[in-house]
């Protein structure tokens, strides 16, 4: 008893929250971490639960390398979400169960499973009843949020395996590469969600700005549900990919007047980009009541132009990854569709390098950490 209050007494002073539940049963596991906001990514161990009566057990396979991730490494989101360090990033986890909890339904060891940005909620919200666990006030991120078990902080999928509740564990399709798989639980889900709010569909035109990892995602979600796409890139060199992937028309936006050429017309615009941009060109090309969904999450705040929207009656809004059910939903469409991310396998080894690269919007679509790399060390 002595033991529990002098580690909630800790928790409380380091602002870590106190374990709900005491958990003696732990095992480590091997992982990559950053120590601080400019270190580099490097191999570590980290503690994990023992699978609890609900908790399943995963091997991990595959995790994507998300642009969050690099944002929370390097503590760009500090007014936010600032990072806890060490912090062990991903969140496009898919793997086979290893072990399950005795009260656990939905899986059993040997299956296919993933796991996407959350872990946990509390279930009992307005927001959780609606199955939108992503507006939960309690939820649990997968990594660098706090953890109920153990305290601390959660920890991610640059790792070689995770326990997580059954209920925030995901069906994988059995027809779908595993590698590309792993970056639909969330550049998949992100892109999914909003398209199914607004109503994407045959007949609606549709802009994907910025063609990145979810960017390339939201074109091929939105070709399958039937849209005129239109990708806005500011790289000329994926113009040709982004025909391949699905898009209807491509446009350069540094060129005012290709720009120009789509002014007032598109039902929806999905903006998908991760650094500083000009969101008010992007408004402009709205039709009336025509909305601006906000994925991408720069570091910085940027200026809206009202006139912009109260002309058209235009909306911008924002939009997190989905809810778990809606996540189920968008893997079986992806199944349905054969739709999976494109993806460079690397091994996590090279995981600082693809950080760089990333920056450089130098990949195509989406780097996938094979994660026996991290086993066969
Ligand atoms: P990514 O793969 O790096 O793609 C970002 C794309 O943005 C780049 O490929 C590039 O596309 C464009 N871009 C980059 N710098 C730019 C600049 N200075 N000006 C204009 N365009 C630029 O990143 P991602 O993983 O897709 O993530 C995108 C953003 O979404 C990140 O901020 C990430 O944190 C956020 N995110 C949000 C959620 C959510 O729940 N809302 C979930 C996941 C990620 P082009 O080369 O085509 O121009
Ligand atoms: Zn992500």
């Amino acid at each position: 008893m002595l033991a529990y209050f002098a580690y909630t007494m800790a928790c409380f002073a380091y602002r870590k929250p106190s374990p709900s539940i005491y958990i003696k049963c732990m095992y480590n596991a091997k992982a990559y971490s950053a120590a601080s906001a400019s270190s580099p990514l490097a191999s570590t161990t980290i503690t994990r639960r023992d699978p609890t009566e609900n908790d399943v057990q995963i091997e991990i396979l595959y995790c994507g390398i998300c642009h969050s991730d690099l944002h929370q490494v390097r503590n760009e989101w500090k007014d936010v979400m600032p990072t806890v360090y060490p912090c062990v990033p991903g969140h496009e986890i898919v793997g086979r169960v290893t072990k399950v909890g005795s009260a656990v339904s939905k899986f059993k060891p040997n299956d296919l499973a993933a796991v996407g940005c959350m872990v946990d909620s509390d279930r009992t919200c307005p927001e959780c009843r609606a199955g939108l666990e992503q507006f939960c006030p309690n939820f649990t991120l997968t990594y660098n949020f706090p953890d109920k078990h153990l305290g601390g902080v959660t920890y991610g999928g640059y790792s070689d395996s995770v326990v997580v509740d059954e209920r925030f564990v995901l069906h994988v399709p059995s027809n779908l590469s595993l590698a590309g798989t792993a970056p639909l639980l969330c550049a998949g889900i992100t892109t999914y969600s909003p398209m199914r709010h607004w109503r994407v569909e045959k007949g609606k035109k549709v802009a994907v700005v910025g063609l990145g990892g979810l960017g390339h995602m939201g074109v091929k979600i939105a070709h399958a549900l039937g849209a005129h796409v239109v990708v806005f890139t500011t790289s000329p060199n994926k113009k040709d990919d982004a025909l391949h992937l699905g898009a209807d028309e491509v446009v350069i936006s540094k060129n005012a007047d290709e720009m120009q050429k789509h002014a007032g017309s598109f039902d929806f615009i999905l903006d998908a980009v991760s650094a500083d941009h000009d969101v008010n060109a992007y408004i402009n090309l709205l039709r009336r009541d025509g909305n601006l969904t906000l994925v991408g999450a720069p570091e910085k705040p940027f200026p809206v132009s009202a006139f912009g929207l109260i002309m058209g009656r235009r909306s911008l809004s924002g939009s997190p990854i989905g809810g778990i059910a809606e996540t189920q939903e968008m893997l079986d469409f992806c199944g349905q569709h054969d739709i999976t991310a494109d993806v460079e396998i690397i091994p996590i080894q090279k995981v600082n390098e693809a950080y760089e690269r990333l920056l450089k919007s130098d990949v195509k679509y989406r780097f996938s950490i094979d994660m026996a790399s991290l086993r066969s060390k």
